[in-house]
């Protein structure tokens, strides 16, 4: 029995394991495709020379840490929130003080007279194009280093008075736009950029 153990040879992966990894590869060049390179070989090479590693040893590590990382939701200390990509919603406060405020509100496109039950609130320049002017951060998550936006500071673009106006809702242009995540989602730095230096990282922390 224990014999039989010993003498079992690694097997070839499995098909499971074959599209597993064939599915982290793709999404790696997914987010590769979607960043920067600027002088990211310079940094990844200072940082072997700091840890005496090679640049392959460096590349390797990186990779581990980059896929085993969850995305951040929150800055610490301060308890700061990250903002998903996902929840594109106006604050209850903050559109019942926009109705409060345009009482006999007509939609921008129909002039019909909007009603509780029709009124909803459109954005000037749509959301998709509109969010990529938030203000968005490094942060480091467990070695793994994101650009990321601050639920306030989504808030603060998403109900900019300036890019509002009224709209019925069958009018709203908004109505069709893109599901899933926004242009301000977490974003992992790509694998090439990950130049985390440890315990000594000056980014904020993030978890
Ligand atoms: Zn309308
Ligand atoms: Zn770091």
């Amino acid at each position: 029995m224990v014999k039989q153990i010993e003498d079992k040879k690694p097997s070839r992966p499995s098909r499971a394991e074959r599209a597993q990894k064939k599915l982290t590869d793709s999404k790696l060049s997914r987010v590769d495709k979607r960043s920067r390179t600027r002088g990211s070989k310079k940094a990844i090479s200072s940082v072997a020379e700091i840890g005496g590693l090679s640049e392959k040893e460096v590349k390797a590590a990186l990779l581990k840490q980059f896929q085993k990382s969850k995305i951040p939701t929150k800055i610490v200390p301060g308890n700061k929130k990250i903002y998903s990509g996902k929840s594109r919603t106006f604050e209850k406060k903050f559109s019942d003080k926009y109705w409060k405020d345009n009482p006999n509100a007509k939609c921008f496109k129909c002039n019909a007279l909007l009603t509780p039950a029709t009124r909803s609130i459109d954005h000037k320049v749509p959301w998709s194009k509109y969010c990529l002017s938030t203000d968005q951060q490094f942060v480091c998550s467990g070695g793994t280093h994101y650009e990321v936006a601050l639920t306030e500071d989504f808030h603060d673009r998403f109900q900019d008075p300036k890019n509002l106006q009224p709209a019925c809702q069958s009018c709203n242009s908004s109505k069709g736009g893109p599901k899933g995540n926004d242009g301000i989602a977490p974003r992992k730095l790509p694998l090439k950029d990950q130049t985390c230096p440890g315990p000594g990282c000056k980014l904020p922390k993030a978890v």
